[in-house]
């Protein structure tokens, strides 16, 4: 397992995750579309916020489940709480020092669909398609 720092773009927030990197992936979601992420999974009790806590703010829409944070003086995405599985964060691979985004598989996940607001929309997601 390696251990990666990463930091916002200001330096406000850092924080250092445990990955083995071997997958990141990309969402059809509106906001990940907006945001443009490339993201990797982690379980949330690998990553660990060394400084600014505070300094993030939470956005959230739709449904509410999926929690996405940014740091409040760059606005930089940094993680977000998944949807489909509650209990792990996407971390913004262009956050982490020292990794080379290019070396690392890509995958194109299926979030579109958590994009539509519907009454009756699932609460749970079956996650990313293969
Ligand atoms: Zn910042």
């Amino acid at each position: 397992m390696k251990t990666l720092q990463g930091t916002c773009h200001c330096g406000t927030v850092q924080f250092r995750i445990q990955s083995e990197l071997n997958e990141f992936t990309t969402c059809d979601c509106s906001i990940c579309t907006m945001r443009n992420a490339v993201m990797v999974k982690v379980p949330e009790v690998n990553l660990e916020v060394t400084a600014g806590k505070s300094e993030l703010t939470l956005y959230q829409w739709n449904m509410k489940i999926a929690k996405h944070f940014f740091c409040k003086s760059c606005g930089i995405y940094v993680f977000h709480n998944k949807r489909a599985a509650p209990d792990y964060l996407g971390v913004n691979v262009f956050c982490l020092q020292n990794v080379d985004v290019s070396s690392v598989v890509i995958r194109a996940t299926d979030g579109e669909d958590m994009s539509v607001k519907a009454e009756e929309a699932q609460q749970h997601w079956p996650g990313p398609r293969i």
